[in-house]
């Protein structure tokens, strides 16, 4: 029989709720006739056997069509694969980088409407005889909204137009997008609310109701905070875009962590590693022809010199390089583990690369004759308040407390702490944390129920 029988339970499947088609990854065991591993199926939704088990609610994205679907001896005929045998994970890795731009496109949109609502409001709302904007601390998040919503559109505008000349290998930097974008969406939804004070935290249907125009900045950051968790969670977008630069370095420096080598081919592979990395990283801080010919051919002409920053970009770029090159002969095949390092690392690449996409937007906008001033001017204020940020994460790269948190964490995961948790109480009471997955016949009717 040409068909695949599928048996399982899908947590979390977006739109599998109402969905008429569903993709499926499945893993095939090997066997005489099938070379087996992950598998992707296309699969009517109606297919006898689908249960949707449950509709999940979640902290924001209250209108999102997400549930549990279960399969139960669900026949598939063979002609609904996708692909190969064992292709599935690579089927889904590549649909991700699509996700990957347009999931950091709507933190932008969040970003301006962010900075529209943080503008018509400081601006009227009065304390202390003036507008809360022209009290400096309220000014400081303004301005940070204003300067990372010009830069993040500048990441996808770079991003997409690479991936529009289809001949670039964009994973890194849609990865970068993804990661940089929710991170930074987060920090301006939360600033948002700050400025709205009280009104940040009530719905907006409260402040209708009451009369007030209803505005939902804590429905913009429940919303936006899933970001930072689906599509590739920040922890593991650091791993993998980390993990680029570390896979390559291996391959270029196999001789250097090999315990066996005379020190005289540990220093030929070191000079050829280190010269990867010098090419590399600039590359990845500013994009494939971007530098240095762009950054020559600009005019300050009465604006603040961007020029400056780029050389900037360069020069941390160098500098990062060299600090993975030291930690990698330092942790050699421990490297891996060395999340708070890789993690910083790649921090600091997505401000590079966040600083030089501003850059090259503002002169772009200059030669084109619109907004010129003003694009430099937030590309500037943006360049001078990354290069803080990058400037800690630097320090953080050997300064830290990376150890020390180790130590707690195994007094915590032992028990020795338990003390403080004392004073707790727990409604939650003591349910299974992870509930039964294993394929089996459904409790409930086996046919596909929409909830609409
Ligand atoms: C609203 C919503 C919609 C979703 N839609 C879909 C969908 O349509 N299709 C689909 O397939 N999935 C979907 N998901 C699932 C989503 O992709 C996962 O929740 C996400 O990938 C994180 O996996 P997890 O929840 O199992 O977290 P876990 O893997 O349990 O991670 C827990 C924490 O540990 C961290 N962590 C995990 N591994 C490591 C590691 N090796 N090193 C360091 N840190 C680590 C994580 O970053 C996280 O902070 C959806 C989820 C939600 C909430």
């Amino acid at each position: 029989d040409d068909a695949y029988v599928l048996d399982g339970v899908k947590l979390w499947t977006t739109n599998g709720v109402v969905a008429d088609l569903l993709v499926v990854m499945a893993r095939v065991p090997k066997s005489e006739n099938h070379r087996g591993g992950i598998t992707a199926f296309v699969v009517e939704a109606d297919s006898p056997g689908i249960t949707v088990e449950h509709r999940n609610a979640f902290m924001g994205l209250r209108g999102l069509e997400n549930g549990v679907t279960r399969f139960h001896r669900v026949r598939v005929p063979a002609a609904q694969r996708i692909g190969a045998e064992g292709a599935g994970l690579k089927i889904a890795l590549t649909t991700l980088n699509t996700g990957r731009l347009s999931l950091p496109a709507m933190c932008v949109g969040a970003g301006k409407w962010c900075l529209k609502i943080a503008r018509e409001w400081s601006g009227v709302r009065e304390q202390w005889g003036r507008p809360v904007a022209r009290h400096e601390a309220v000014g400081a998040k303004i301005s940070f909204i204003a300067a990372t919503t010009f830069a993040l559109e500048a990441v996808v505008d770079l991003a997409s137009q690479m991936a529009d000349e289809d001949r670039n290998d964009i994973r890194i930097e849609a990865a970068l997008a993804k990661l940089y974008g929710s991170e930074m969406a987060c920090l301006m939804a939360d600033e948002l609310v700050q400025i709205r004070g009280g009104r940040g935290f009530e719905t907006a249907e409260s402040l209708a109701a009451r009369g007030e125009r209803a505005v939902p900045a804590e429905q913009m950051l429940r919303d936006l905070r899933i970001n930072r968790i689906f599509e590739g969670s920040t922890e593991i977008m650091h791993l993998l875009i980390a993990r680029e630069a570390v896979d390559a370095h291996l391959s270029v420096a196999g001789d250097l962590i090999d315990p066996d080598k005379a020190l005289g081919d540990k220093a030929k592979a070191g000079a050829r590693a280190a010269g990867f990395y010098a090419r590399w990283l600039p590359r990845l801080a500013t994009g494939p022809g971007q530098v240095p010919g762009t950054y020559r051919a600009f005019h300050p002409g009465g604006h603040p010199d961007l020029a400056t920053h780029l050389r900037y970009v360069e020069r941390s770029a160098r500098k990062l390089a060299r600090s993975t090159f030291y930690a990698m002969s330092r942790w050699q095949g421990r490297m891996e583990t060395k999340q708070g390092f890789l993690g910083r690392i790649v921090d600091i690449g997505a401000e590079l690369f966040a600083m030089s996409a501003a850059c090259v937007r503002a002169e772009h906008l200059r030669a084109s004759g619109e907004h010129g001033r003003e694009a430099y001017q937030l590309a500037d204020a943006f360049c001078e308040q990354s290069r803080l940020r990058v400037e800690e994460l630097f320090g953080r790269l050997w300064a830290n407390t990376d150890d020390l948190d180790r130590k707690v964490v195994a007094g915590v995961l032992s028990g020795t702490y338990a003390w403080l948790e004392e004073g707790v109480l727990d409604p939650s009471g003591e349910g299974p944390w992870i509930a039964d997955a294993a394929p089996g016949p459904s409790t409930q009717k086996n046919v596909h129920r929409p909830i609409r």
